[in-house]
């Protein structure tokens, strides 16, 4: 068979995978526990619900603007000022399905075959695929110093004549990293007088523990939203609980959103109007229900880090945000049970039922990300299980929903 080389080359989200294989043992009673989920539990926001329900119920579902509906831009304008004390236009904005495709518009938007972006690690598992897809070059900067930030000097070493843009993810999935507030403001600094973009992932933007308000990139840029070349993602999907309802947006340049807009218009035309009202819903609606959801997550956060603790030979940073933390499993990837954290993830599928994601995914081989947006159950249990399939000091036995096991491996 003839296909695309390029989009052959495109790896399948392990994310999206391991989901599906979870789903599969759940389907066969397995008592399978899902740390790798990368969703909160809590229901819709229930102004998403009646906003949307609203929308359905008239039967007047048509196409809308490709750059969004005007109720919910101003929803976004709203929202921007509340949040980044930024005053922009309906011209300054365009919302997607998800922030992943407004991740996909501005790199495609953004970038020639040869350009090359840079991507700090550990990162989101999908922008080195994104930059690929559009014949871009994804430059890896790593943390020299083992971390998960790396440093100034460091990023600013990986930047040469064909940089387009940065890519930052702060608080940072996988590993709950937040960015000092130094370290944002030196990249505006030199993104701005490079011109080069620096592009904001900001999904998890309000789940920062520890009393911590991080501030956001424009703070450090004098130069208003035509000029600067920060450009913002966000969206509702980790905020609210709302993943899938896929609304995300970019605040950008208007230049550059109208030609987001074109490319969108040819690929999905508009984002369904029931879940734009969704969205607008929640934005609109009492945002106390983000401060609940950070409130139990990092309460899940804690929980996380005292299990933790007590697995021999395991070292995790205490995450400053999100609902990820990226443990270090070196000390489990050298002998006979895994040679690397494909296989380590894979063995605690098999033989505990929890799923992990594997470290290598996020350019941090022999870590695994865990994931702590579920319940407090999941996660004692979860990791207990994981203790049991690895640490010689933990119990040789357990009990697997019904079933008795012994380990005999170690
Ligand atoms: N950026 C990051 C860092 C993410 O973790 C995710 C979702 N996992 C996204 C973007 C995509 O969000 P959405 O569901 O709105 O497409």
């Amino acid at each position: 068979m003839s296909l695309s080389q390029v989009a052959c080359s495109i790896a399948e989200s392990p994310t999206l995978r391991l989901n599906e294989e979870a789903r599969l043992l759940r389907e066969r009673g397995e008592p399978v526990i899902h740390l790798g989920i990368g969703e909160p539990k809590n229901k819709a926001p229930i102004t998403a619900i009646l906003s949307s329900a609203a929308k359905l119920s008239s039967g007047d579902v048509k196409y809308t603007p490709t750059d969004g509906l005007p109720s919910l831009k101003k929803a976004i304008i709203r929202y921007t000022e509340d949040n980044y004390n930024r005053i922009v236009s309906p011209y300054n904005i365009i919302v997607s399905e998800g922030a992943k495709q407004s991740l996909f518009n501005i790199i495609f938007t953004l970038c020639n075959p040869q350009d090359e972006v840079i991507v700090l690690a550990p990162y989101w598992v999908s922008y080195p695929e994104i930059v690929r897809m559009v014949g871009a070059i994804p430059v890896i900067v790593t943390p020299e110093d083992g971390g998960f930030i790396p440093s100034f000097e460091e990023i600013e070493r990986a930047v040469g004549s064909y940089t387009k843009a940065i890519i930052v993810n702060s608080p940072n999935n996988p590993s709950g990293a937040v960015y000092p507030d130094e370290l944002v403001a030196k990249l505006v600094e030199l993104c701005e007088s490079k011109g080069i973009y620096l592009i904001c992932d900001d999904i998890y933007h309000k789940l920062v523990f520890d009393g911590r308000v991080p501030a956001p990139a424009y703070k450090f840029t004098d130069k208003d939203v035509e000029n600067t070349k920060v450009i913002v993602v966000n969206g509702v999907a980790k905020l609210y609980g709302m993943t899938g309802f896929r609304i995300g947006w970019v605040v950008a340049p208007r230049r550059m959103v109208e030609v987001m807009t074109n490319v969108q218009s040819q690929t999905t035309t508009c984002v369904s109007p029931v879940m734009q009202a969704a969205a607008e819903g929640a934005l609109t609606g009492m945002q106390s229900i983000v401060e609940s959801l950070r409130l139990s997550i990092q309460n899940n956060r804690d929980v996380l880090m005292q299990e933790l603790r007590t697995f021999t030979d395991v070292r995790c940073s205490k995450p400053g945000g999100t609902f990820y933390a990226l443990p270090d499993f070196r000390a489990y990837v050298r002998g006979s049970v895994a040679k690397d954290s494909v296989a380590l993830s894979d063995f605690l599928l098999k033989r505990a039922l929890v799923v992990t994601v594997p470290g290598r995914e996020f350019g941090m081989e022999g870590h695994l990300r865990l994931s702590y947006a579920g319940s407090v159950k999941d996660i004692t249990e979860g990791v207990e299980r994981m203790k049991w399939a690895l640490d010689p000091n933990a119990p040789s036995e357990i009990y697997i929903g019904d079933r008795k096991l012994v380990r005999d491996w170690l």
